[in-house]
């Protein structure tokens, strides 16, 4: 049997199984990425475990919010920007984000900050910061 004949054959569906795994995988990634923020905001963390920062992406999650401890501001990290591999969970970054302003008033990298939630779009006046659900503490 040639290639082609084989490909007649077997084409479509292939191609169809690997669109329905790249939709199921995109719905998975959806799903981790909501469990994850609703157990952030609603309990405040554990953080650990969380979905990959390339689950994220695939989520259509592309920024992290995370408030900082030393200003209490709210501020958005761009993940399809942060030099880690896409397979690092994003948890971990919790360590490695630094303040600008609070680092600038201390003169040293200040990195204390609580991850809130991952989210499509970056803070602005018509996507506010989230909040922690009423009634946690
Ligand atoms: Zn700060």
């Amino acid at each position: 049997m040639s290639t082609k004949s084989r490909e007649v054959l077997y084409g479509s569906s292939i191609r169809a199984s690997a669109e329905r795994a790249k939709e199921a995988r995109k719905v998975a990634d959806k799903l981790a990425v909501r469990a994850w923020n609703d157990r952030m905001l609603g309990y405040q963390g554990p953080a650990q475990p969380s979905p990959t920062i390339g689950d994220a992406l695939n989520a259509g999650c592309g920024y992290l919010e995370v408030r900082c401890l030393g200003c209490d501001t709210h501020q958005t990290v761009a993940l399809d920007i942060i030099r880690r591999p896409k397979t690092t969970p994003v948890h971990e970054l919790e360590r490695y984000l630094r303040c600008k302003d609070c680092s600038q008033v201390r003169r040293y990298p200040y990195k204390r900050s609580h991850l809130v939630a991952l989210r499509s779009t970056k803070i602005s006046a018509s996507d506010p910061p989230s909040t922690w659900w009423p009634g946690e503490r």
